[in-house]
């Protein structure tokens, strides 16, 4: 009897073991450069990392309907208003160690998820059309100045990005003020919203539009070659612009992690994006994505420090506030018939 009862407590060690020696990943990311991050993680520690990769709308929704039976350990994903949208349904916990905390400013994290890595949503201009002139003081809320009218092209209003940029605006500015905004930009649009974020700074190289709104890291693709000629080409025919200098910075948005409610290896996963934000896998990140890093004394890929690294980035408003306005900021978009 004694031998059954410490064998079975052996196998129950083992089978702890076993477990906290794997952590797995649901990541809607789709970087190559994430898996060598994982690698470089697994080597290491030992731990190795299982990656469930997806939409969001898929792995949210398995991840709820799998409830406590769910393997996520972490949820990885681009934008602080999903992870504010997951986190409202109850799908995370609160387990951001004091390495996380202290690695990553407060404003690009909340109590149940972080940030990994920075973006910016700015303004792209043709610099044969648009003057220094015209861009100066320029902000996202100018955007509505009828002086753009019919100059202006950004993606849809079901664009989660676009989503978190409204959502800013909102906790800026209120709803009333940004309803009417909405209303100016839309009457300011040179087409209908359509197409991905590479798309507004191409309408703007091919002399659709004058001003494009995108994110960061888009341009610096472009820019890369890696889409091809063409698109290096047209990036090179328009120029970035950082929106909000003069007052409260140019709005910032996250890849971001959260620990799910029922992860079987938190601790691992808390190991994971602690790994995430050390100055390897931030250099290795920036390397490879072109976003911002998200901790200090990181330098960015070479095309974003041509871009502008100076800059001020909005650092009052924040990103758990995209989330907690989505909704709002998707019926502001659309009561202003933003496609
Ligand atoms: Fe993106």
């Amino acid at each position: 009897m004694k031998k059954i009862i410490l064998s079975i407590l052996a196998l129950t060690y083992f089978n702890t073991l076993a477990l906290s020696n794997e952590v797995n990943v649901f990541s809607s990311r789709h970087y190559d450069s994430d898996i060598q991050l994982y690698e470089k993680f697994t080597s290491k520690t030992g731990i190795k990392v299982n990656v469930i990769s997806g939409k969001d709308e898929a792995l949210q929704k398995r991840i709820i309907e799998e409830g406590k039976n769910s393997q996520a350990d972490l949820y990885i994903t681009a934008d602080a208003g999903r992870l504010g949208f997951f986190d409202s349904k109850g799908m995370f916990q609160n387990s951001m160690s004091e390495k996380i905390k202290s690695a990553v400013p407060s404003n690009f994290r909340s109590k149940n998820w972080t940030g990994i890595a920075k973006r910016a949503r700015i303004i792209y201009y043709s610099p044969e059309r648009v003057s220094a002139n015209d861009l100066n003081g320029m902000t996202y809320e100018e955007l509505a100045n009828p002086k753009w009218k019919g100059r202006i092209v950004i993606r849809q209003s079901n664009n989660i990005y676009n989503q978190s940029l409204v959502a800013s605006l909102i906790s800026n500015n209120g709803k009333t003020k940004t309803a009417e905004w909405a209303k100016g930009v839309v009457a300011n649009m040179a087409r209908d919203a359509k197409g991905n974020d590479r798309a507004q700074i191409l309408a703007v190289a091919a002399g659709e539009a004058d001003l494009a709104v995108a994110n960061t890291y888009y341009y610096a693709l472009m820019l890369s070659g890696s889409k091809g000629a063409e698109q290096q080409a047209a990036a090179k025919k328009v120029l970035p612009f950082f929106p909000n200098q003069g007052d409260r910075g140019t709005h910032m948005n996250i890849s971001g992690a959260g620990i799910l409610k029922y992860a079987p290896n938190k601790d691992s996963a808390i190991k994971l994006i602690e790994f995430l934000l050390t100055k390897e896998a931030q250099q290795h990140l920036v390397n490879n994505t072109y976003e911002y890093p998200m901790i200090e004394g990181i330098e960015p890929h070479e095309l974003i420090k041509k871009m502008g690294t100076k800059f001020k980035q909005d650092l009052t408003t924040d990103v758990a506030s995209y989330g907690q306005y989505q909704s709002d900021a998707l019926e502001i978009m659309l009561n202003a018939k933003w496609k």
